[in-house]
């Protein structure tokens, strides 16, 4: 088994994770070793601030062929640390799985047989989720969202990363360079074959949650207007309705005015109308913010991230 060549990449994004490397370690070799086909395991430290790049630094000097270690220069987020390692797979099937081990490592087998009857890529859900109960809302709210708003994207669960890619669909997603994306959504766009999978889903096995109130409403925003103009579209729907009314509100006021005499007693009424409309269109001017600073982060070309070193 030539180890230059693997057969399965598994690519972690690694952010403050020092307390879980050794066993995310332990568990992802344990599995891998047990499966008995060629692999390697793919890190980026995505900046942490933790001993973490000294723990990855180990987990390579331990077994230098099989893990390969991605330093970035800052924190670009796990979605480009992700990129990055697929710019470098060499394997054929490539998994996806986050490091603090919600996403047990034992369940990998069960992705690879799947990529094994023909799909080329699998998702999983989480069964049982550990998550505390805003965590659940906030990602129940998404998936009913998502599935009205971008119907194209068929998945149960956006929020799970143990995934599994065939190389041929990882190489399209390197090649995408879009400085923000949401990698399971891009992943569907170019699958023709995906299937989904349950795995069961653990706590964090230490440390806390990377994702707060505000990243995950960034990292909502990232999903919606990367893969859809629905919000946009949506603007100016309310737009054509709102002048359809106001028209009407109009030739009414004008009529009353001619039959009754002007009116002045309603003045406050238009002020609570105007107040909603200003509201309305701070709202649409956000949303239209939103898609030009993606505009804007796209023709800039900065690359998507920066690599320190790489160990392998
Ligand atoms: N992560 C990362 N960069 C970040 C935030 C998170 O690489 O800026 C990694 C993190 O180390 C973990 C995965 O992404 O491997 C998922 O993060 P986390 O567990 O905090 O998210 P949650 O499970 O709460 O969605
Ligand atoms: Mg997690």
């Amino acid at each position: 088994m030539s180890q230059s060549n693997p057969y399965i990449s598994v690519v972690i994004p690694v952010y403050n994770e020092e307390k879980t490397l050794q066993e995310l370690y332990r568990r992802l070799t344990n599995t891998l070793d047990a499966l008995g086909k060629p692999y390697e395991i793919i890190l980026t430290n995505d900046g942490s601030k933790d001993q973490s790049s000294k723990l990855l630094q180990e987990l390579h000097n331990r077994r230098p062929t099989q893990i390969r270690v991605i330093e970035f220069n800052g924190n670009f987020g796990q979605h480009m640390a992700i990129m990055a390692g697929f710019e470098r797979v060499r394997g054929e099937i490539i998994i996806t799985m986050d490091a603090d081990l919600q996403n047990p490592p034992e369940e990998i087998p069960k992705l690879v047989a799947a990529m094994e009857a023909g799909h080329d890529v699998v998702n999983a859900h989480r069964e049982g989720r550990q998550d505390s109960w805003w965590r659940l809302f906030v990602s129940k709210m998404h998936n009913k969202m998502r599935a009205w708003m971008m119907p194209r994207l068929v998945m149960q669960d956006e929020g799970c990363m143990l995934r599994a890619y065939r190389r041929s669909i990882v190489d399209l997603m390197a090649a995408t360079g879009e400085a923000t994306t949401f990698i399971p959504a891009l992943a569907l766009n170019y699958a023709s074959n995906p299937t989904e999978v349950g795995v069961a889903h653990e706590e964090r096995f230490a440390g806390t949650s990377n994702y707060g109130f505000y990243k995950l409403i960034r990292y909502n925003f990232d999903l919606v207007t990367g893969f859809s103009l629905f919000p946009l579209q949506v603007f100016t729907f309310i737009g054509i309705l709102i002048s359809f009314f106001s028209f009407v509100f109009v030739v009414y006021l004008g009529l009353r005015r001619l039959i009754i005499g002007p009116e002045v007693e309603g003045v406050f009424t238009l002020f609570a109308i105007l107040f909603f409309l200003i509201g309305i269109v701070l709202l649409g001017l956000g949303v239209v913010g939103e898609y030009i600073g993606r505009i804007y982060q796209e023709v800039r070309k900065r690359p998507r991230f920066v690599i320190r070193k790489v160990l392998e």
